[in-house]
């Protein structure tokens, strides 16, 4: 048995900035990694465009990870231990029981809080009901990006994508510098789903032809994949099946979302957000169990890494304090409430209590052009961010003070 004050399952970047958060106020922590390595996803990203925001730099995904462990590496109240996958999370008169399988069998682990930050999973052909027969060529994109990363393997000649998110994105240029050639970005929605700067260095820089409101309806092939058919859609999203055509490949990769790594939780009876496919939390992270947190892709789904870590980070300062006995939460927690240009707000609760600053992440419904986000309590407005554009694919911050709260808070997207 392990006793720490604050367990962290998990040691990807939100995982390492929640370990950094925690040892910040005095508390010690352990990581566990199910991986024989931390990092997390970042191990496979190997093309840069990660740490802008946080180290002023453009790194690439393994050398941002590793800024983060030479961070935690030497601070005497940090712990990791690799090679252990979480099984269960009990809760116990005074905190926590955590089991994981480890290469030294089962580990236990008490501690006075948890902080999940798992991640999530990418979804599959499974979950999309894609048509057709099974052959073999048909990948998620993060499963292709680990075969031809991190195993140096290829995973075919000719590549069509479903999904024009990030994922997707960035691996159609992967592809084509890996010597395949890429068909077609098929998206189903009206607009990609992705960064900007992804949409002009990975596709148009490499002329790679991207078709909107267009999905992929089924597949053909016995053994390996022979071809896509690919039709496009009405305005309720329905194929429009009298245009449908076939596209010969060989290779098919998904991009086509992701889902919180956050079964684990499910027995807690935790207050379920639709819109994020997780548990909702407060400002300090924590869900309606006490000592329990939540932060990173486990939480709601980022595009950031950056953003990633700083929600960590505020997550492990919240966990270490509540450890400690020094997190004071006001007794009053309010809903954030939000305009339908807004999908959904993580944190979903503040506290009244007047103290300190909460961090507020949410993601635009559809794509504007020149907006002001502002916020406002008691009817005034208490924050606002002029943007030029805002698109359903980039995460939005606003930090609040809370000294400012009167009666709640509010946002709004001022359309200009
Ligand atoms: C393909 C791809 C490209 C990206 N490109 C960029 C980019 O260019 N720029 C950018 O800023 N961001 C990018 N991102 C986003 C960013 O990398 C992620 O948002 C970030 O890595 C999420 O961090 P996380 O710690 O929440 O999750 P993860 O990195 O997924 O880490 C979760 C960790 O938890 C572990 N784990 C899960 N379950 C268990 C368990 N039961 N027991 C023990 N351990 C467990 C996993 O092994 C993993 O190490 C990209 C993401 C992807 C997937």
């Amino acid at each position: 048995m392990i006793c720490t004050q604050v367990l962290i399952i998990g040691g990807g970047p939100g995982g390492l900035a929640a370990a950094h958060g925690v040892a910040s106020v005095g508390a010690n922590c352990l990581i566990l990694e199910r991986d024989n390595r931390l990092g997390g996803i970042l191990n496979q990203c190997i093309h840069n465009g990660f740490g802008l925001h946080r180290f002023n730099e453009e790194l690439t995904g393994p050398e941002y990870a590793h800024r983060w462990i030479d961070i935690i590496s030497t601070n005497p109240h940090i712990n990791a231990k690799l090679n252990c996958f979480v099984t269960e999370i009990q809760r116990t008169q005074d905190g926590f029981l955590t089991t994981a399988m480890s290469a030294d069998g089962l580990l236990e682990v008490e501690s006075k809080a948890v902080i999940l930050t798992t991640g999530c999973r990418e979804r599959a052909a499974g979950s999309i009901l894609l048509g057709g027969t099974r052959p073999s060529g048909i990948y998620t994109a993060g499963c292709a990006q680990k075969f031809i990363n991190i195993e140096g393997k290829s995973v075919g000649k000719k590549a069509a994508i479903l999904g024009s998110g990030d994922i997707g994105l960035i691996m159609a240029r992967r592809l084509i510098c890996e010597g395949t050639e890429v068909v077609g970005i098929y998206e189903i929605m009206p607009a990609s789903g992705g960064l900007a700067r992804n949409i002009t260095q990975c596709v148009r820089d490499f002329n790679i032809p991207l078709h909107l409101s267009t999905t992929v309806t089924r597949v053909a092939g016995r053994d390996r994949l022979e071809g896509i058919f690919v039709a496009p859609v009405n305005e309720k999203l329905q194929p429009v099946y009298e245009l449908e055509k076939f596209v010969p490949c060989d290779t098919l990769l998904l991009s086509v979302g992701l889902l919180p790594e956050n079964e684990i939780l499910s027995k807690f009876g935790l207050e379920w957000t639709p819109a994020t496919n997780s548990f909702a939390v407060d400002e300090f992270f924590m869900t309606d169990c006490e000592g329990l947190f939540l932060a990173g892709n486990v939480l709601h789904v980022n595009d950031l890494v950056d953003n990633v870590s700083s929600e960590g980070e505020f997550a492990g300062t919240s966990a270490g304090r509540y450890a400690l006995g020094e997190l004071s939460k006001g007794a009053e927690r309010v809903e954030i409430g939000h305009d339908e240009h807004i999908k959904y707000t993580a944190p979903k609760y503040i506290h009244l209590d007047h103290e300190g600053t909460a961090q507020i992440s949410f993601r635009v419904s559809k794509n504007y052009k020149k907006v002001i986000i502002k916020a406002f309590s008691g009817g005034k407005e208490v924050s606002r961010k002029p943007c030029p554009a805002v698109t359903a694919g980039e995460m939005q911050t606003l930090i609040i003070d809370k000294s400012k709260l009167i009666d709640g808070l509010y946002l709004e997207v001022e359309v200009l």
